[in-house]
């Protein structure tokens, strides 16, 4: 009996010993996984983080390129309405001055716009400052009757 004992507990501490190697051996591989599969985790997500400053970047320049078209788009629409607008008051002023010159000379009055004579006879001081360069007055029908001064890029003015 004191044999078989002994035999027993033998195996007995055989089994522990092998088993609890085999544990610690087991979770320690496991731990060294775990730990390189959170290194993975890490890297990816640093990858990422960059990834996304990089994005918030070109987002940034976008939008302030986009900005910047706005308000030049903004700008080049103002200066361009104001540019319409001082061209019809060009033409409500020569229209103006015509008006006045056929009062004046009833037994010959001007048909069509003659800009030289309105400032040879002072009607106006001098040739209106054209808003721009291809801005071109006009004369459409006879202005003594329902005749009209119109510009070449701008128009009729609405009077
Ligand atoms: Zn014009």
């Amino acid at each position: 009996m004191k044999k078989y004992n002994k035999l027993i507990v033998l195996i007995i501490m055989f089994v522990c010993t092998h088993f609890s190697l085999y544990a610690t051996d087991t979770s320690k591989i496991e731990t060294e996984k775990f730990k390189s599969w959170m290194i993975a985790v890490n890297n990816e997500i640093k990858s990422l983080k960059a990834r996304i400053k990089a994005l918030q970047e070109e987002i940034a320049i976008l939008k302030q390129s986009n900005n910047n078209n706005n308000s030049l788009n903004t700008y080049l629409s103002s200066s361009s309405s104001a540019r319409t607008n001082a061209c019809l008051a060009n033409l409500r002023t020569y229209s103006a001055a015509v008006e006045m010159y056929n009062l004046d000379h009833e037994d010959s009055p001007m048909k069509s716009l003659n800009i030289d004579k309105l400032v040879k006879e002072k009607y106006i001081k001098s040739a209106l400052t054209k808003p721009e360069t291809d801005c071109d007055y006009i004369t459409e029908g006879d202005l003594t009757s329902d005749g009209k001064i119109k510009c070449a890029r701008h128009g009729k003015a609405n009077r």
